[in-house]
């Protein structure tokens, strides 16, 4: 948790001697917890002092990141329970298990399935993270075949799940350059610690209890391991749940720095659409990764979306650049709508223009990233603004006529809009739902 200005005072030497630039000890403090200036502008600062401020600036929770690259994927380094407090800053890795019993032409189908696990949503791209090879067979030439297999079938992170030291072993040491996250079932977690201390790789550390991971962590790190995700061994899905909470707390909000790691989830129902569900929750409450068995494209789609919704800043609308869009072949007699440049908004409107077929420019008006009726009431969707929207996007050279549509909810800016543009102004449909009737009605003249 990080320190307010007055616990950073407290470990101050109180001097007020101004060689830090603040008038007051207290200044600086302040300013020291804002971030602002950092701790070494300070002459006088006890070794003591700084060893306990600095350790207390750590973040709560480790950023750990597998794999390597462009590819990499980072979890943790989360400060905050609820998104809306701050932000949470990076999303819950998705991925799928394989197992080793899996015969090579089935491995490399599912392989195949799951790196097309792609979609678009809201302008951005979204996917999936991650494999995980499981040892299921115990024999470890299978397990090395089938990591060999992922290794040139997808650039996705792999975690490599093996109760047998010696096939984590080499298999580790075939994926170096890869940095897998390595996960042991079995109970040899000292000699599992020294392959992942060995090849600087981080490590899954599981329990069934706060206080048996708590434990299994310090030891770990007292081996030289500093990137650990945590799994709990809780068969109980809702007890499950409240460990991934409670860990979550005790490490934000007590600053329990043994269990200040990312955690891991597997999923358990095997039903597709159950599975997606239990997934959420994970994404929810509050797994950094999360291994699930079926990869059919309807469920791991909402999926994905509401991983996408979740770490979105809450603070900051998702927007598409305020400019002209042309959708399909535009012509000079083609219609002009506005919108604002919410990008849900945006692609709302623009997935119904294309289903309606007739080729249309949008105008997505800077409303600093809000839907139409929140900028309206926010005053950043006005008559002034569209009237300086449509002049600065160019669409009097682009078009023979001078009419354009605004959205239903705002029919009240009409009259001003047509005094300040000189355009006439249509009121299209409330509802982008029924905007293909309106643009196949719609003439220039
Ligand atoms: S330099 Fe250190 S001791 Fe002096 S005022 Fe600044 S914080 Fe206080």
């Amino acid at each position: 948790m990080a320190l307010s200005g007055l616990d950073i005072y407290k470990l101050l030497p109180k001097t007020n001697c101004k060689e830090c630039g603040y008038a007051t000890c207290l200044a600086f403090a302040m300013a020291l917890a804002q971030k602002k200036v950092s701790l070494d502008v300070c002459p006088r600062v006890t070794e003591q002092a700084k060893a306990s401020l600095e350790s207390a600036s750590q973040p709560p929770m480790k950023l750990v990141t597998i794999g390597g690259g462009e590819n990499a994927l980072q979890i943790g380094n989360e400060v905050v329970m609820f998104r809306h407090e701050q932000k949470f800053y990076h999303p819950t890795g998705i991925g799928f298990i394989m197992e080793d019993t899996l015969k090579p032409d089935e491995a490399n189908a599912r392989l195949g399935k799951i790196n097309e696990l792609k979609f678009e949503r809201v302008g951005q791209v979204i996917n999936v993270d991650i494999v995980a090879l499981a040892n299921r067979s115990q024999d470890k030439f299978k397990f090395l075949e089938l990591v060999k297999t992922a290794a040139q079938g997808t650039k996705l992170n792999i975690i490599l799940i093996s109760d047998s030291v010696d096939a984590l072993k080499e298999a580790a040491q075939l994926l170096k350059d890869r940095r897998p996250l390595l996960m042991s079932a079995g109970t040899e977690l000292d000699k599992v610690t020294a392959i992942a201390k060995e090849n600087d790789l981080p490590l899954v550390v599981k329990g069934k209890t706060l206080e048996e991971i708590a434990a299994s962590t310090e030891k770990a790190k007292s081996q030289g391991i500093s990137e650990m995700v945590l799994l709990f061994d809780e068969p109980n899905l809702s007890k499950r749940m409240q460990l991934y909470t409670l860990a979550r707390r005790s490490a934000l909000k007590k600053n329990t720095r043994p269990l200040g790691y990312p955690l891991i989830a597997f999923t358990t129902f095997d039903n597709a659409e159950e599975e997606m569900e239990e997934a959420i929750s994970y994404v929810t409450r509050y797994a950094n990764i999360v291994i699930l068995k079926n990869i059919e494209r309807d469920s791991v789609l909402p999926l994905l979306v509401a991983r996408q919704d979740i770490y979105t800043d809450p603070q900051k609308p998702v927007q598409v650049e305020p400019k002209i869009y042309e959708i399909g072949k535009v012509t000079k007699e083609s219609p002009v709508i506005v919108t604002t440049n919410f990008s849900i908004t945006y692609f709302t409107v623009s997935g119904e223009v294309e289903s309606s077929k007739v080729p249309t420019y949008i105008i997505a008006c800077d409303a600093e990233g809000m839907s139409v009726l929140t900028a309206w009431a926010a005053e950043k969707f006005t008559a002034e603004r569209i009237a300086g929207a449509l002049k600065k996007s160019g669409i009097e050279e682009k078009v023979s006529h001078k009419k354009v549509a605004i959205p239903g909810y705002v029919a009240v800016l009409s009259g001003k809009l047509e005094e300040l543009s000189g355009w006439t102004v249509q009121v299209g449909p409330r509802e982008a739902s029924a905007l293909p009737a309106f643009l196949k009605s719609w003439r220039a003249a």
